[in-house]
């Protein structure tokens, strides 16, 4: 399996992932996404949206704002208990969180550390020109409690029925004590959340359901069964709100860690904000003619965690004549580019040949475009970035208007008149 560092390299170099403010010497626990990261985490985020929303009949969408009303955070739970343990060491005042670290030495110096502390991982920022406390309001940890908010908004307009969901992908910010394990662990990241509402006594099985729905959609994209586990996380390790919690959970370089939670959240968030905020966020079944909350069962992932995942799953290092070719088998749904379109020599009129072929698939599907170098290589630069199909344009082109599909994974070439192309592309796309 790729090491991270193997990894890190191969994300900088080609563009996919960056430190955060480099230039400043990076920001810890912070990351930018290059032009190729970023169309790998749409490409993620579509793949969600598409499962999650557009091919169901019960589940809509939302984009609530980031800074939300801080008694959202009273309500929730979250300023009283989104708190890590932290721990110091009194030599060489590093800090950890109290979970990641044995017998009470420091990890990175051997001296003793400090008695845990609570710490609450919120980012505080303030809203107005007033510095005060009243003016204090938070970043959110979490999407979920923007879609919790909006629900009677939700249920109200688009006149759904239990059950019935709320899917909201979106930034959250914690911040983590000690951020790392690459984009593992960062304070600013991507949360791809579904609220499942349902009727009491019904969610253990749509909880059930849930579980295997989200373990089918890492599969469907390609993770290999031996790289995923369900993990059933016991009750004092859940969240405070949580009646049962399932982890799907990745093999990483560095071990088992979780991708996604799989919560039960009860009735716990819309009885509290009911409380709190003084509305009724209660539903009325008319099959029964009972008014009752909700419960809730949530999906939760992460955007950066599955784009690290998928990465990792992907990469591969086989011996060629050349030395060694990586390919990164990433699905051909999640490639950042689908196509690269490749003359070639660099000699005109392959190039304007070339630079013709590469306009008409535009349109179509992410595509690049490559001149520099001999063809070996340039194959290999697509495969390294998980490139599924090269198009190449050869001197035959100009004779048959025809050029050749090579299939990143098998290595075949097949030739395909230009007119054909496009939709030789998109076959390919559609059965893959
Ligand atoms: P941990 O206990 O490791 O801090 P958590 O159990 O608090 O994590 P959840 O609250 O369940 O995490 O978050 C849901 C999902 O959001 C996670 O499965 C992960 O994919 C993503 N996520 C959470 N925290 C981070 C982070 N700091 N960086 C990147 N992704 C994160």
């Amino acid at each position: 399996m790729v090491d991270l560092d193997t990894l890190f390299s191969l994300c900088k170099r080609r563009g996919f992932v960056y430190p955060g403010s480099e230039i400043y010497g990076g920001f810890g626990g912070f990351w930018d996404y290059g032009p190729l990261g970023v169309e790998l985490k749409r490409n993620i985020r579509d793949e969600w949206w598409r499962t999650i929303v557009q091919e169901r009949d019960d589940v809509v969408g939302l984009d609530a704002a980031i800074i939300m009303n801080p008694r959202t955070w009273e309500a929730s739970g979250h300023l009283r208990e989104f708190v890590d343990r932290l721990v110091e060491c009194r030599v060489c005042r590093q800090r950890f969180r109290a979970d990641e670290v044995a017998e009470n030495v420091c990890p990175s110096c051997g001296g003793p550390l400090s008695e845990a502390r609570l710490f609450n991982t919120m980012f505080k920022t303030f809203v107005g020109p007033v510095e005060s406390e009243a003016a204090v309001a938070y970043l959110r940890p979490e999407t979920a409690q923007g879609i919790f908010v909006n629900f009677k908004n939700v249920l109200t307009t688009s006149r759904k029925k239990l059950p019935f969901g709320i899917a909201q992908i979106g930034k959250a910010f914690r911040n983590e004590i000690t951020p790392g394990r690459f984009t593992f662990r960062s304070r600013e990241f991507e949360q791809m959340e579904l609220e499942f509402f349902v009727k009491p006594g019904t969610d253990e099985e749509w909880f059930r359901c849930w579980v295997d729905q989200r373990l089918a959609w890492y599969r469907r994209l390609g993770m290999k069964p031996e790289n995923l586990k369900l993990h059933e996380v016991p009750a004092e390790e859940r969240a405070h709100y949580s009646k049962a919690t399932v982890d799907i959970m990745f093999r990483f370089p560095f071990g088992w860690a979780e991708l996604e939670g799989i919560a039960n959240r009860t009735d716990f968030d819309l009885t509290r904000h009911g409380q709190v905020s003084g509305e009724e966020l209660t539903y009325f079944d008319e099959e029964t003619g009972q008014r009752y909350v909700p419960y809730v069962i949530e999906p939760s992932a992460g955007v950066e965690r599955s784009f690290l995942a998928f990465l990792i799953n992907a990469y591969e290092e086989e011996p060629d004549k050349e030395g060694v070719r990586v390919v990164l088998r990433l699905h051909p749904r999640l490639a950042p580019y689908k196509v690269a379109v490749l003359p070639l020599s660099r000699k005109e009129p392959l190039v304007e040949k070339a630079r013709e072929v590469w306009a008409l698939v535009r349109p179509h599907v992410m595509s690049t475009y490559d001149d520099a170098q001999s063809i070996g290589r340039r194959y290999r630069r697509q495969d390294e970035i998980g490139t599924p199909y090269c198009v190449t344009i050869d001197f035959q082109t100009l004779e048959d208007n025809a050029v050749t599909i090579r299939d990143r994974d098998t290595m075949l070439q097949e030739r395909v008149p230009i007119p054909e192309l496009v939709s030789a592309i998109r076959d390919r796309l559609a059965a893959s």
